[in-house]
């Protein structure tokens, strides 16, 4: 980037702006797993628009659909109106995705990000329970607006704001606790009556925690969590906003537990092509929103609409993408096994494209993303401290480019630590 191109931004942009000082370029292009910056250097992106890119960028179908939905005038901006784009999203909606998982759900497009989601997921289970406590994790995100994050767990997150855990009580994630089992420890707080903790009106979990250092929580902790919460009439959110869409290998993250939560919040990759998208899930006898009750002008992306219908018909018709990601989470452990049996002090976890090589000395993974950055490789880090190099590439991403950032990888952690 030249000086008066970087002057722009210092000029008039926030100082809020974040991924732009870790990743110090002008970014033009980008197509599949690279982007291309104004001087024609490449990256490949191990990142995907923080998983809103997991058919990657520019996706041909993707694209096609929507340069023949803006050719043929389709309506852009359609409120909550009713549209041709939106019908054949919710048809392939019921036809991909739940009626073969036996699921049914109704659908609410809350605005169009997934902060948007959580707070209208966070406000329908307080409306139905009437109770007003909601029950979050350690390390949980979800979101930037005042609702979400207060159900966040990251303290330093919400310091600036000064959002304290009202109206929320903080459980220990699964294996968050050494040697303790976590949710018999909510078991008690919640069935004591002296304990100062309120019955909730839900629970809002990750079953894998992105931006909280991709903590993976067992299939066996959430089934009993659900069970936890049916028993008392406690909802449970599953806020899948980062983990679904594939991430993980099949479409919702929880299948993997073979769990029904209450509600599922979406977006990030539903959308499909990086358009901005978010859904709320809900049983359907929890829809007890009256008309109006939460709107928002910006809920009928439709060209975002007609992108993720065509994502979801070409990606998810049959297992093939489910597959090929567990076997890519797969290449990317044996690569980071290698690291963790060659450097003291590094361990490693992950479920699917979200992988995680934790570093005990937070700094260092900020530097091996600062190594990768300049040898073309965009990666970023996650976890309380950011002491975890996170690994989110696009889900079409091949083996040859997987293995080409691996190798990028290994240099730059060989250059911090060797
Ligand atoms: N929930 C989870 C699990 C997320 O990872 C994020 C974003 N990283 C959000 C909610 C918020 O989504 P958005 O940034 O689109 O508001």
């Amino acid at each position: 980037m030249t000086t008066a191109e970087m002057t722009v931004f210092e000029s008039m942009e926030s100082n809020v702006r974040g991924y732009c000082r870790d990743w110090p370029t002008l970014f033009d292009t980008a197509s599949g797993a690279w982007l291309r910056d104004s001087q024609g250097r490449d990256y490949l992106d191990f990142f995907a628009g923080a998983g809103a890119l997991n058919y990657g960028h520019n996706n041909p179908v993707l694209k096609a659909a929507l340069i023949d939905y803006i050719a043929r005038d389709g309506i852009t901006h359609g409120l909550d109106m009713s549209t041709a784009a939106k019908r054949d999203l919710l048809q392939a909606i019921d036809r991909v995705l739940l009626t073969p998982r036996g699921l049914d759900y109704k659908v609410q497009f809350p605005g169009p990000t997934g902060a948007n989601a959580v707070e209208a997921a966070l406000k329908l289970a307080r409306k139905v329970t009437g109770r007003t406590t909601v029950l979050n994790f350690t390390n949980a995100f979800h979101g930037m607006t005042l609702g979400a994050l207060a159900v966040t767990g990251n303290a330093a997150k919400r310091a600036g704001a000064g959002v304290p855990l009202s109206h929320v009580n903080s459980m220990p994630f699964d294996g968050y606790l050494d040697d303790a089992d976590e949710l018999s420890w909510m078991e008690r707080a919640l069935d004591d009556g002296s304990s100062g903790v309120d019955k909730p009106a839900a629970v809002i979990v990750e079953t894998v925690q992105g931006e909280g250092g991709v903590n993976v929580a067992r299939p066996q902790w959430l089934r009993r969590l659900a069970e936890l919460c049916s028993a008392r009439d406690i909802l449970l959110i599953v806020d899948d906003v980062q983990m679904g869409c594939g991430r993980t290998g099949p479409f919702f993250s929880f299948e993997v537990a073979g769990i029904t939560p209450d509600i599922v919040t979406l977006s990030k990759s539903i959308g499909g092509y990086g358009l901005p998208m978010a859904l709320v899930l809900m049983r359907p006898e929890l829809d007890q929103w009256t008309p109006g009750e939460h709107n928002g002008t910006f809920r009928g992306n439709n060209p975002a609409f007609v992108t993720a219908t065509a994502a979801l018909e070409h990606f998810w018709s049959d297992g093939t993408l489910a597959e090929s990601t567990a076997a890519k989470g797969d290449r990317i452990q044996r690569s980071f096994t290698e690291l963790v049996d060659e450097y003291p002090g590094l361990s490693t976890r992950g479920r699917g494209l979200v992988q995680g090589l934790v570093f005990e000395e937070a700094s260092e993974a900020g530097k091996v993303c600062h190594i990768a950055f300049e040898q073309g490789l965009l990666v970023e880090t996650s976890g309380a401290d950011d002491e975890v190099v996170k690994l989110l590439p696009p889900l079409t991403i091949t083996d040859d480019e997987l293995d080409h950032g691996l190798g990028v990888l290994t240099r730059s952690v060989a250059a911090v630590r060797g």
